[in-house]
């Protein structure tokens, strides 16, 4: 019998380790720019953070972004992380 075993990944704002799917994954592409990769396809170096309001607001608040992945967020990335803690609750 085997065990499967789950992805799991630690939240940049709450240092809480889950499921990887249950993290938003912030990506670097390999161009630099930065994204949200919603199907965690998307290759390069990322960042997990819950989709809550408070990680994304603790997130932002701290830069653990921007110091994860040694990028400055662009404001749509910004405004695409907001409406992701905004949601429901
Ligand atoms: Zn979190």
């Amino acid at each position: 019998m085997t065990i499967k075993k789950i992805p799991m990944r630690t939240c940049v704002a709450c240092h809480t380790t889950r499921p990887k799917r249950e993290l938003v994954r912030i990506v670097r592409k390999v161009d630099g720019q930065l994204m949200i990769d919603r199907r965690g396809k998307v290759s390069g170096r990322g960042a997990y953070l819950c989709p809550t309001r408070d990680c994304v607001a603790e997130a932002l608040k701290s830069h653990r972004i921007e110091r994860a992945l040694e990028v400055a967020l662009s404001p749509e990335l910004l405004h695409e992380l907001e409406q992701l803690g905004g949601g429901a609750e």
